[in-house]
């Protein structure tokens, strides 16, 4: 069997590796930094455990508990506790528990009444019938109202994308809401005849999902995954040019080149603009333009990590957190409850606070210092919050590129990814930048990316 080169450690690219290794294919992956793991970056320091990266994962798919099982870690996943589901959201500067149930928001102070009532209006609004894309924001307020663009999906969107709801699109970042509109006319009346489909077909609702870690936080999987591949996986190892040859491709990086029998890139698409690939063998070489790439748009995000005595904070912070909208005038966009979620990330009597400073709606906060970074969001605690005096643990964590913006137009990108993948036969896209932003969309697309390339390797 010919081998397959990997380029990126984060866990797209650790995932794939590890399925195509148990199928007796052999691998190399190339990591152009130090570490393994991407953005998942888990710290554990004087009994505190810090997430820089993400802290969750989203069970949305069986395929993702299948990696925890196959990869030996069944015993070390640690789920939520199922009492930490209340998510707050901030109005009147203040946060506000959203309700447990659907029919609850018609009681929540979240909402005006006549937010409530485009509520009851929305499955009566034509759906839309022109095909042209929208922004997430131009769909709700054409579907329900300014309101619930600006209080709701505002902080939702900065939970999930760090993005600006004005360019992100509602077909290419939020499929499913455009789906719903689209199949059943209303989001409210999919949300109702949707959710018996998704049971009858076993799939389980982003909102819905089991969320889980790691005794020792999310590394603990690529750590794991790492571990397993063991030398195959070279670090400080950038690849910086791929040739298509007769059998394959030749994959080139400082060390030298190697050939592989195919090649799959799960790095960042602002890193794949930058790789020089050469395809069509020598007689007729060609480059492949991978310049549009550059455009993509990853916002920078700082992660700020506290912790404090628990008598120093007012709030309970029972839940997984709280979201905070744009126009309530804070400079965090939200915090995660983060020893309420899981165990273990505090020392007793302690709790941990995860907040980010950054994304569209403030990228220059991101790279300010860390003590400044420390001061701004224990301001901002300290008004929603109530929390008081200095945090006895402080961890901060900045990505310069942290999240690819599904903004209106994206789908040009996702178009180009499959005519690279038709033109250079044999080289595979992958990843976080493809098929969906999360965490758990990278284990599926990084799952699902294996049966493609057997096939390919089998049937070439
Ligand atoms: C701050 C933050 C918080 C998040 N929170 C959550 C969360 O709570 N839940 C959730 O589900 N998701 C969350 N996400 C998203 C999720 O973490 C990512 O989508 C996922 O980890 C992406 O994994 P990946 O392997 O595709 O990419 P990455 O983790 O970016 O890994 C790509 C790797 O490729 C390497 N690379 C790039 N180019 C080359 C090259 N030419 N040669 C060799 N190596 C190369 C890079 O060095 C990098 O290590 C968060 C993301 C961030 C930044």
């Amino acid at each position: 069997m010919k081998s397959v080169a990997i380029i990126g450690a984060g866990i797209t690219g650790l995932t794939a590796a590890f399925y195509l290794k148990r199928k007796g294919i052999p691998v190399t992956v190339h990591e152009a930094g130090g570490r393994t793991g991407g953005v998942i970056q888990s710290i554990r320091r004087d009994g505190f455990l810090a997430e820089g990266g993400p802290n969750t994962l989203l069970e949305t798919s069986p395929k993702i508990a299948q990696l925890v099982r196959d990869a030996g870690l069944a015993s070390r996943r640690l789920d939520s506790d199922p009492q930490a589901g209340a998510r707050y959201v901030v109005r009147y500067r203040r946060p506000i528990a959203m309700p447990p149930s659907q029919l609850g928001i018609f009681t929540s102070e979240l909402l005006s009444a006549k937010a409530k009532f485009a509520l009851l209006r929305e499955p009566f609004v034509p759906r839309r019938r022109d095909g042209r894309e929208e922004s997430i924001a131009e769909f709700v307020v054409r579907r329900l109202n300014r309101e619930f663009l600006d209080q709701m999906i505002d902080a939702l969107v900065a939970g999930i994308y760090a993005g600006d709801p004005h360019k992100l699109s509602v077909q290419q970042a939020f499929p499913r809401l455009a789906e719903l509109e689209a199949r059943y006319g209303s989001l409210i009346k999919g949300q109702i005849f949707g959710a018996r489909e998704r049971k009858r077909r076993g799939e389980i609702a982003k909102d819905r999902a089991p969320k889980f870690t790691f005794d020792e936080g999310l590394q603990v999987l690529t750590d794991t995954l790492a571990a397993q591949l063991g030398n195959v996986v070279k670090l400080n190892s950038p690849v910086t040019k791929l040739t298509q040859t007769a059998g394959g491709w030749r994959v080139s990086t400082a060390a030298g080149d190697m050939e592989h029998g195919a090649v799959i890139y799960c790095g960042t698409a602002h890193k794949l603009a930058e790789l020089n690939v050469a395809i069509g063998g020598t007689a007729l070489t060609s480059t492949v333009n991978l310049s549009p790439f550059s455009e993509i748009r990853y916002p920078p995000v700082a992660s700020v990590v506290l912790g404090f005595r628990r008598e120093d904070v007012a709030h309970p912070c029972q839940g997984y957190g709280m979201l905070i909208p744009k126009i309530e005038g804070f400079k965090i966009l939200g915090t995660i409850f983060s020893s309420s979620l899981f165990p273990n990330r505090a020392p007793a009597g302690h709790l941990t606070l995860t907040s980010y400073v950054g994304g569209e709606r403030q990228p220059d906060l991101a790279s300010r210092p860390a003590d400044e970074l420390v001061a701004l969001t224990c301001e901002d605690l300290r008004v929603l919050l109530g929390v008081k005096g200095r945090p006895v643990f402080e961890h901060t964590m900045l990505y310069p590129k942290a999240i690819p913006q599904y903004n209106v137009g994206y789908g040009r990108y996702r178009e180009l990814m499959n005519v690279i993948e038709t033109q250079a036969a044999g080289l595979f896209l992958a990843g976080h930048y493809r098929e969906g932003v999360s965490l758990g969309d990278s284990i599926v697309s990084g799952s699902n990316v294996v049966e493609r390339v057997e096939t390919f390797l089998t049937t070439e």
